[in-house]
């Protein structure tokens, strides 16, 4: 199976200074890279951030997460119910209900996070 060709998105969780996870947008097997796309989105997709999230368990705990894209809304929920600490993204990503899920998690936008840190975020 190929990969779908959308967005390539890659979440990495950190903790103590050791990554603990990481995951990167990955097909289901239902995936055919055809009649997966709905909207110019492959809905049969897990986004990176939950399947990092579901390799670290509750480890996740107090971590950080880095993503090179914003979390969409039901990534945060997910981020914010594991009880990430921190979310640095790169690149801006417009989902008109994030501003409903902050929950206590620090949110932020850092620009320059891919050129800093190409050894976390490379895709
Ligand atoms: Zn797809
Ligand atoms: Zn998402």
């Amino acid at each position: 199976m190929d990969k779908c060709a959308k967005l390539q998105v890659r979440a990495v969780i950190v903790k103590d200074g050791d990554i603990i996870a990481e995951g990167r947008n990955s097909p289901l097997r239902e995936c055919d890279n055809v009649t997966c796309h709905v909207d110019n989105h492959c809905v049969n997709s897990i986004h990176a951030e939950q399947l990092a999230l579901i390799k670290a368990g509750r480890r996740s705990e107090g971590a950080t997460m880095f993503t090179n894209f914003e979390p969409c809304s039901n990534c945060r929920k997910m981020i914010i119910s594991a009880g990430i600490k921190t979310v640095i993204y790169h690149n801006e990503k417009y989902d008109e209900l994030n501003h409903r899920f902050k929950g206590d998690v620090e949110w932020i936008h850092d620009p320059l996070l891919e050129g800093k840190d190409n050894e976390i975020l490379r895709v």
